[in-house]
């Protein structure tokens, strides 16, 4: 049973009568992805509530590949898709499933139909189909081959799964009603000719059925409950309806629709998303800037924000549009309680420390500092340290609440060591910036500063000699513009230039040498990151967002 802690939406509600009436005693919902493409955050939306329904009525939620379309489907998107699924924290009922393990089940029913006098096989084309299908306020007309005897119609479709009719000359098409005025309703098309081989059937098939003549009845086999689905199928469910009614199907499911997700400064539409990849837009499916699961994980947004994020969203009969900072919240608020802290200095300037000559000093700081049972961290420290150039300035007129950081004749602490006091700049010869020379005020380290000295704030550094060189990607968001596929509008134009600045010759504390990618880290001051996976030799640093929403206005 639901749970009571929390407001049942209204698939919620649905069950809940549905097995108060007893017409469902186990809950079967399905996950259903075409594998034309990768998962992204839209899909995150409808697999946390299809298994998260599952879970909380002690059901089973299948993962089922909608492959019925050979040309745009593949084994490397059914792959990435289980990869994904995997990675979000859901685990199947049974074994994957396919729509094209039905295959064969399929085609006994559409025979089935053609006996009964509920399909014939059509030869309009798809122009002329077009023209006989009527508009949304005039029927459309009968097919000329309408009322072909069914004996004719079983034998051509046994023609056009054998592959002796060319592609587009011949459908099989239900028998409804040409003057319904749901449009679906029209006679559709229920078996397309194709001679693509299919990712798992190879040539065995010459023809696909429909989305509409596969969905319901895999349902039914797989003896589902309640097929849930988005918005847009609702003008569907009439059909899907009509085949469950008039095929012998082993069960009876429903079709229930919510709202998708959609998201500002992002799309999701696999077929956009495809385009950005193939136009090189982003490095692949699994750019960092990808709104898909594998480029969210690759950026180091952890698969529990995406499920915290997507249990806030309202499963409502209404589409809307979510503000893309609802999800950042979710992904800040996870790698605040969750990520390790760690120093990296995005562009170094080296502090060298004429007082000290020590070897080998060493502090501890915690890995989180909320968090004790994370333990501690080690870092070296030496006469030699970087810290960034925005934290130092020779301005001494800048004042102490102004800018809280290092500042030539004055004092700051270093995070978890010294305070330190900046005396002198050394330039090279086009007169930057090469050295800041400075003391350490000693015995200062874990302790308060002494009477008279008061650091202007706190910076982080990174021992020079034991620092690790990396390399870091900072991300931003791929569009600059909150709709960017609204209306006529080409997303492609509305592609945000700055959303990737590579930054070379970082410096990062000698732990993070042997970070892993899928660790996710704060760096002190700058933001959280976590390890890209794409080149193991050198080390890379993908920013996941930075401490604080800089897009609000
Ligand atoms: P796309 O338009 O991106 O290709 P799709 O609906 O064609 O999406 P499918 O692979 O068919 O992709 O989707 C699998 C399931 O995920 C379907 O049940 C679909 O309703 C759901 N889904 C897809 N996009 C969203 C979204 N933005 N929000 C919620 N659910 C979604
Ligand atoms: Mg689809």
């Amino acid at each position: 049973m639901a749970p009571t802690d929390q407001p049942n939406n209204f698939i919620q509600q649905i069950i809940d009568a549905d097995m108060q009436s007893g017409r469902t005693s186990t809950l079967v919902t399905r996950f259903p992805p075409e594998p034309n493409g990768y998962l992204h955050i839209g899909h995150a939306k409808s697999i946390c509530l299809n298994f998260g329904l599952a879970q909380q009525y002690n059901g089973h939620c299948h993962l089922r590949f909608d492959d019925t379309n050979p040309d745009k489907e593949s084994d490397e998107f059914v792959q990435a898709i289980v990869e994904d699924v995997k990675w979000l924290g859901f685990d199947w009922h049974g074994d994957i499933r396919y729509a094209s393990d039905y295959f064969p089940r399929l085609f006994q029913w559409a025979c089935e139909l053609i006996d009964q006098g509920k399909a014939y096989v059509c030869e309009l084309d798809s122009d002329q189909m077009r023209a006989y299908r009527g508009t949304l306020t005039e029927p459309g007309e009968n097919s000329p081959y309408r009322d072909r005897p069914s004996a004719e119609s079983r034998e051509l479709l046994e023609k056009m799964k054998a592959g002796d009719i060319a592609e587009g000359a011949m459908t099989l098409r239900a028998k409804i009603d040409m003057a319904a005025a749901n449009i679906n309703l029209r006679d559709p098309v229920i078996y397309r000719i194709k001679h693509s081989a299919h990712h798992r059937t190879g040539e065995q098939w010459h023809i696909y059925p429909s989305y509409d003549f596969a969905h319901g009845q895999e349902d039914a086999i797989e003896g589902v409950t309640h097929s849930i689905c988005t918005l847009e199928f609702a003008a569907n469910r009439p059909l899907y309806e009509w085949f469950v009614e008039n095929l012998s199907v082993p069960s009876e499911p429903r079709q229930y629709e919510f709202g998708r997700l959609n998201l500002n400064y992002t799309i999701t539409s696999k077929r956009k998303l495809k385009q950005l990849v193939d136009l090189g837009c982003v490095v692949g499916w699994d750019d960092p800037r990808m709104p898909t699961l594998s480029g969210l994980r690759r950026r180091g947004v952890s698969a529990r924000a995406i499920r915290n994020f997507c249990a806030s969203l309202a499963v409502a009969k209404t589409d809307g549009v979510v503000d893309m900072s609802q999800f950042e919240h979710f992904i800040r608020d996870d790698l605040n309680t969750n990520a390790r802290r760690a120093m990296c200095v995005l562009k170094p300037v080296l502090v060298t420390f004429t007082n000290y000559d020590s070897e080998g000093e060493r502090f501890n700081v915690p890995v989180h500092p909320q968090r004790q049972e994370l333990g501690s961290r080690t870092l070296p420290f030496g006469r030699q340290v970087y810290i960034d150039a925005n934290d130092f300035s020779e301005d001494t007129s800048l004042s102490r609440k102004k800018f809280k950081r290092l500042v030539i004749g004055d004092y700051v602490r270093l995070r978890g060591a010294y305070i330190i006091r900046a005396e002198q700049v050394v330039r090279d010869s086009n007169n930057n910036i090469q050295e800041i020379k400075a003391s350490i005020v000693p015995n200062t380290v874990g302790a308060d500063a002494p009477e008279g000295i008061k650091p202007r704030g706190v910076i982080h550094w990174v021992s020079a000699q034991d620092a690790v060189d990396c390399t870091v990607n900072l991300y931003d968001r791929l569009f600059k513009q909150a709709e960017p596929d609204a209306g006529d509008s080409n997303f492609l134009d509305h592609l945000n230039p700055e959303s990737l600045q590579v930054i070379q010759g970082c410096k990062a504390e000698a732990s993070l040498g042997s970070a892993v990618a899928g660790e996710h880290y704060q760096f002190e001051r700058e933001g959280y990151f976590s390890r890209d996976y794409a080149d193991s030799d050198k080390v890379v640093f993908n920013r996941t967002i930075g401490l604080r929403d800089n897009w609000k206005s």
